[in-house]
């Protein structure tokens, strides 16, 4: 199932890199990025395209934000940044509610979410004729994650059926190995199930999913 390259690890006894696949994969090293994926106001509960229960996630990516800044790694927060007549809005034949125009305090991050000052900045969806679900579409992270010489990439936040789900197929599409933050993403769920059929899509493609368990304390 895993396709994790754990040959550097130097520490395993009796050459057992089952039992290093257990404990080490999923804690963040040197090679692992952050990315948080739109948590915007207007994706919270009570936002213009509320997902519910979203904002549960704000603790666990907040707990991850810690320990990556701690660790000296990368982080990335994406944000969908729309012009207000972008195509996927209903008024121009959209699915989707008036949401996350550029610069609206609906398209700011939520204020519950702690920002890294470090961190980078992704917009997507800019343009009024072109949509983009993932962090990757159109957008300059994946050259930014080649720059950091990153080959994990951890992922959280919104929403799970969505832009998390396109992001991981990019992040595989990229050559990235993408860690998603079970306990930190929340599905729109738009049609019945839609957010258990995209864990499950995950899943098939062979996704890691990380927990707070997996930070060293
Ligand atoms: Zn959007």
């Amino acid at each position: 199932m895993s396709n994790m390259n754990i040959t550097m690890n130097q520490t395993t006894p009796f050459g057992d890199k089952s039992a290093a696949n257990k404990v080490d994969d999923l804690r963040p090293k040197a090679g692992d990025a952050l990315l948080v994926v739109d948590v915007q106001n207007d994706f919270l509960p009570g936002g213009r395209l509320g997902v519910p229960h979203g904002d549960e996630v704000l603790p666990v990516i907040n707990h991850y934000t810690h320990h990556f800044l701690t660790k000296g790694l990368p982080i990335f927060y994406s944000r969908d940044w729309h012009p207000a007549d972008h195509c996927s809005f209903r008024a121009q034949g959209g699915p989707w509610p008036v949401h996350c125009v550029a610069g609206s305090a609906g398209a700011a991050f939520a204020t519950e979410l702690y920002r890294a000052e470090t961190a980078t900045i992704i917009s997507k969806a800019t343009q009024r004729d072109t949509e983009a679900y993932s962090a990757f579409s159109g957008t300059s992270l994946a050259d930014r994650l080649r720059q950091a010489a990153c080959r994990r990439l951890f992922i959280g936040g919104l929403a799970t059926d969505y832009c998390v789900l396109n992001t991981v197929r990019d992040a595989i599409a990229n050559g990235l190995v993408p860690v998603v933050l079970r306990d930190a993403v929340r599905a729109v769920n738009r049609h019945p199930g839609d957010g258990e059929r995209a864990m499950a899509e995950m899943r098939a493609l062979g996704v890691h999913f990380a927990g707070p368990e997996d930070l060293p304390p």
